[in-house]
């Protein structure tokens, strides 16, 4: 049953994605990887404009925040501070028969898993299941030559430790003060048992995570701030402000003193879902990576020569889970007046779009072919383009539309004459003749944030 008004695009979203390379299975010609996805060459431009947008937003265009890159790979102590070796559970149940693994609130168990009438779903077995037990979401390796339990690493569940664990360097070298923050985009890891819904949730991701270090007493104020900014961001890349709603949490974390979910409506049965989180997170991090280092995370006030341990307020959201939403939100199929066969569109923000402009020569003659070249390589130098001039320019137009590219450039035999081409609006419809020079410009205003 749907949950949600907005219709259900996943299927065709899947399919387009694929088509037109954006997303492909992992390893599909080994039949695929379960919940791991390749970025295509226009998927990576998708994802690699919303990062940029991103790290524009909250580290660049910014004075109180930098940036940094840490590693996957961190010591093994940093996961027993964080809570994650001993938390970072699901309880999963066993067929001892088919080895086959469940949540333990897996709806198609049927009787009481450990007991002889509970019946497997997968093998239909009974008494082959087991009871309960509590499964660590980290995916574990070795670290050197011998595979041994010493040796033991983590690939990262979350980027955030990271930035704990540097919060003093960062804050020495650039002499940063008390508030600010420190933000990164990077990969996580979590051997999730129930992904699914295609990139909404995958063993491999990647965060664009924000901790923001503030004195104790002011953690309220700024929880409040960046709960709004983020709010606002989602909206300037184009979400629709009625798919997206602030969910507080019934239930905190024990360290937490507040937290709230943006969620953005996928529509179909998965209706609205969390794409990011922000947390008031006390000086629960700091404080635990002192008592397990054993080494001093204070900042030092220097006008009131006095120590403190920051509360941090964190902002995280996903980049792949973002991707989708902004897909989703996107896509859409029209009737276009005056022609018999409707058009698919991915109203992507023209700053989010993977190729800017499709640069066609009406017809393959007259000059046309080698105007089209000339002004694609123009382009090119300030934004991806593409140049197209096969088949019928109602065509080619679609398939621009497909993808998302806010505008059409066509050398018609006008343009030979008067060195002036149609520019032709991805949304509106409406074309526009600049004078060719001018076409890198015109673009480029329109595409900028
Ligand atoms: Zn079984």
């Amino acid at each position: 049953m749907p949950v949600s008004t907005n219709p259900d695009v996943m299927d065709k979203l899947v399919s387009l994605c694929k088509r037109r390379g954006f997303i492909f299975q992992s390893s599909e010609i080994y039949g695929g990887t379960g919940s791991v996805w390749d970025y295509g060459p226009l998927g990576v431009e998708l994802k690699k404009n919303l990062k940029d947008r991103w790290w524009h937003a909250m580290v660049r265009a910014r004075d109180d925040i930098e940036g940094i890159d840490a590693a996957i790979l961190m010591h093994p102590r940093v996961w027993e501070a964080s809570g994650h070796v001993a938390g970072f559970t699901d309880p999963l149940i066993d067929c001892k028969n088919c080895k086959k693994r469940f949540r333990a609130d897996d709806p198609k168990i049927k009787g009481t898993p450990g007991t002889p009438d509970a019946q497997c779903p997968v093998c239909g077995m009974k008494g082959t299941l087991s009871e309960p037990r509590n499964f660590n979401l980290m995916f574990k390796t070795f670290m050197g030559p011998v595979e041994e339990s010493a040796s033991v690493v983590y690939l990262r569940p979350e980027t955030a430790q990271g930035i704990f664990v540097n919060f003093l360097n960062v804050q020495q070298s650039t002499r940063q003060k008390v508030p600010f923050g420190i933000a990164q985009i990077g990969k996580a890891f979590r051997n999730e048992i129930t992904p699914g819904n295609f990139i909404f949730r995958t063993r491999e991701f990647e965060q664009m995570e924000m901790q923001f270090f503030v004195e104790p007493g002011t953690d309220a104020e700024h929880f409040d701030y960046w709960k709004e900014q983020r709010m606002e961001w989602h909206r300037s890349l184009g979400l629709n402000p009625d798919r997206l709603r602030f969910k507080p949490h019934d239930q905190l974390a024990h360290y937490a003193r507040a937290a709230a979910d943006i969620e953005f409506d996928f529509g179909g049965s998965l209706g609205f879902q969390e794409i990011e989180g922000i947390h008031n997170r006390s000086d629960f991090d700091l404080g635990r990576h002192q008592e397990y280092s054993g080494k001093k995370l204070e900042y030092f006030d220097q006008p009131n020569n006095r120590r403190f341990v920051p509360f941090v307020i964190e902002t995280s959201v996903g980049a792949d889970r973002t991707a989708l939403a902004l897909l989703v939100n996107a896509y859409r199929e029209e009737e276009v007046a005056g022609e018999s066969e409707g058009r698919t569109v991915l109203g992507l923000h023209p700053s989010l779009a993977p190729i800017k402009a499709g640069v066609f020569p009406l017809v393959k003659k007259d000059g046309m072919p080698e105007m089209a070249q000339r002004l694609a390589a123009d382009l090119r130098r300030r934004f991806p383009v593409f140049l197209d001039d096969s088949g019928a320019i109602g065509r080619r137009y679609r398939r621009q539309d497909e993808v998302g590219t806010p505008f059409c450039v066509t050398v018609d035999g006008q343009s030979t004459q008067d060195g002036t081409v149609t520019v032709r609006d991805r949304d509106t419809l409406q074309q526009e003749r600049v004078a060719s020079p001018f076409v890198a410009d015109y673009i480029a205003e329109r595409i900028t944030t």
